[in-house]
């Protein structure tokens, strides 16, 4: 049966999906040598963003949060599946775009690195860095732009903006070099922005300051964020839904308040008994699992959580990674033992 018309037009089409999107990593003990090895960096990874919406990447260090933000913004290739951007109706396939359309798409999608030390050049000043993309994209006279770029330091928080504009990242401190580098990436309007721990760098006093500006910004210039971040109770702040990463799979995604009370997997457990959430309303058991992260290197394609998962059965020993059961309410978990 089809569906009712009001659902279907109730449905927004994602501003951002991904497919099967995979990373392998060739790993050679012997550069004379092809390589037989390969780490599983993202492995077959599947998501959706709408427009305007934040999505969280949350997971230990080396589950390939960086590597799927890269993708996204094409900052490495793809090994296989698509990321598809939808542009003001046409879709973008960015996985296989062609040099013709990098403009365009770089005029869509940025990204916002996590040490403000080393993605500003140090020979560039405030304005230069911010007016790059205007340049590229020639969007302005050479009047317009330096107003663009006063109006953007002024919004974020660079204030006065003329005693900003012709100083250098060594004059700045971190957080002001991180709303510099917000201030670049917002500046050409673009709907999607990639941010990889951009607070995590940051002096802990800050990192609130960074984080309330950017989602008063994501509001303001209605952009979708992909948030990278190891930290739940981060993600619980910025974003409207979480995707756990645990060795290139996202074994659980929800709605972010959805995820936090009701979490089914056992790696998404495990994290929020080791993050505490200051909020009495979620209950909080003690989870304990195994061992620490390793590298998904030629990984069996049994479940990539089995060595450390504190419920693995032998239907676990002998089956696939398991794929997504859907829970409803875009509450999806891949899991056999729900
Ligand atoms: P995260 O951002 O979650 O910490 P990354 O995406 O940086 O994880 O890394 C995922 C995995 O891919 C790790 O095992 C890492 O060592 C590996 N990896 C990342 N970049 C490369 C690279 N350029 N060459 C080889 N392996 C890499
Ligand atoms: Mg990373």
């Amino acid at each position: 049966m089809t569906e009712p018309m009001t659902d279907i037009a109730a449905k927004t089409t994602p501003l951002v999906k991904v497919e099967n999107l995979r990373k392998l990593y060739p790993v050679s003990k012997n550069i004379f040598r092809e390589a037989h090895d390969f780490v599983h960096a993202v492995d077959d990874i599947n998501f959706e963003i709408a427009p305007g919406e934040s999505l969280g990447l949350v997971g230990e260090s080396g589950c390939g949060k960086s590597t799927t933000g890269r993708m996204l913004t094409k900052l490495t290739d793809a090994t296989s599946g698509q990321i598809l951007l939808d542009d003001k109706g046409e879709l973008i396939d960015i996985a296989h775009i062609q040099r013709s359309d990098m403009r365009r798409f770089r005029r869509r999608v940025q990204m916002i690195f996590q040490d403000p030390f080393e993605s500003l050049n140090p020979r560039r000043t405030v304005y230069d860095t911010v007016a790059e993309s205007l340049t590229v994209q020639r969007i302005g006279r050479v009047q317009e732009r330096e107003e663009r770029v006063a109006e953007l330091l002024h919004r974020v928080g660079l204030t006065p903006p003329e005693s900003f504009l012709f100083r250098y990242p060594h004059e700045l401190s971190g957080g002001q070099r991180q709303r510099v580098a917000i201030a670049r990436a917002l500046v050409i309007d673009p709907t999607f922005v990639v941010a990889d721990e951009p607070t995590s760098m940051l002096d802990v006093s800050i990192r609130i300051s960074i984080m309330d500006l950017m989602l008063k910004l994501a509001d303001e210039f209605n952009v979708s964020y992909l948030y990278i971040t190891h930290d739940l109770a981060v993600a619980r702040y910025m974003c409207d839904r979480i995707a756990v990463m645990y060795l290139g799979k996202i074994v659980e995604i929800a709605p972010t308040e959805e995820l936090l009370a009701n979490p089914r997997h056992p790696y998404t457990r495990a994290l929020l008994s080791a993050v505490p959430v200051p909020d009495p309303a979620y209950k909080r058991e003690r989870v304990d699992i195994k061992g620490g992260i390793s590298k998904a290197l030629n990984p069996p394609p049994v479940c990539r959580f089995i060595e450390r998962c504190p419920r693995a059965t032998d239907q676990c020993r002998t089956s696939d990674h398991p794929g997504f059961d859907d829970l409803g309410n875009g509450h999806l978990v891949a899991c056999y033992n729900l």
